[in-house]
């Protein structure tokens, strides 16, 4: 049984219109590492409980008293994230259980080629990875396949353009729009397809390892394609995050 932890909302950060990074200072953290999730528990004053999870998007980190970041995605009709969102202030806290997860874990210890496939909030734990890739100076390729409704839906758009600059060109970031794209963006707007897939993702030949995370029906399919290509089931890693 995992202890609940208090955390105090130290930052707030938008990443977009409708998200939020919050960074948590948590008591007794263990450290985190990149592709693990925790719960946060919000208590209304008649007592009522709720809890979702939530990937963590800070680099791994060893050092209890660092800030963990969180990103929410606002569901207007959810019960927790329009809270997150647009309720917390900073000084706010939360309880905190975590961090857990062992599968979908990017250690810097790892040698192969990394994919990273993200469907919207999705990015958050690849975030982490990203982060502790640069953190370590990792020579690893480690490519991004972002899918995201539009350009204003980004989260971490300018960090994740310096990763990219400064990574001597083992990060490289592609993104997918599925409704807007910014003016004269080559590719058509829409879900991705398995053409794409086989296009804009490390072929079985680099013999990578492929993080997915996202909604279930974009985790499912993609993970899907990748195994029919030739990419062997357990270097497919998925993690879903609900929704349909
Ligand atoms: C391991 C894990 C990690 C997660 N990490 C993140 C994260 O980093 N950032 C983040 O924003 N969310 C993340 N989620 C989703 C999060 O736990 C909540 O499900 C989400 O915030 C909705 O909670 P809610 O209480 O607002 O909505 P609820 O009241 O629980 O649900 C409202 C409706 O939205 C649907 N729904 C739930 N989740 C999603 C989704 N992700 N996409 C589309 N529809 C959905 C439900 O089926 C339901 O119909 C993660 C989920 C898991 C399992």
């Amino acid at each position: 049984m995992v202890d609940w932890h208090m955390a105090t909302v130290a930052e707030i950060h938008d990443e977009t219109d409708t998200a939020r990074s919050l960074r948590l200072k948590i008591a007794d953290w263990p450290g985190q590492l990149s592709g693990q999730h925790l719960d946060i528990r919000v208590t209304a004053p008649d007592g009522y409980q709720a809890s979702r999870e939530y990937s963590i998007a800070s680099g791994a980190s060893t050092d209890k008293d660092a800030l963990v970041e969180v990103s929410i995605e606002e569901l207007a009709d959810g019960e927790l994230s329009p809270y997150l969102v647009r309720g917390v202030e900073v000084g706010d806290q939360l309880e905190v259980r975590g961090p857990v997860g062992g599968y979908f874990v990017w250690r810097p210890e790892q040698t192969e080629p990394v994919q990273l496939i993200a469907g919207g909030s999705g990015v958050v734990p690849l975030m982490s990875m990203l982060r502790t890739h640069a953190a370590a100076g990792h020579p690893t390729p480690m490519r991004l396949l972002y899918s995201v409704r539009a350009p204003q839906f980004v989260f971490y758009m300018d960090e994740l353009m310096k990763l990219a600059e400064d990574s001597n060109d083992t990060v490289m970031l592609d993104y997918a729009y599925t409704r807007e794209a910014p003016n004269g963006w080559a590719r058509s707007v829409g879900r991705l397809t398995r053409d794409e897939i086989v296009e804009l993702s490390l072929p079985p030949s680099a013999n990578p390892m492929t993080y997915i995370c996202g909604p279930n029906s974009f985790v499912e399919s993609i993970a899907m394609w990748l195994v029919e290509l030739g990419h062997p089931a357990d270097r497919v890693r998925t993690e879903r995050f609900g929704g349909a």
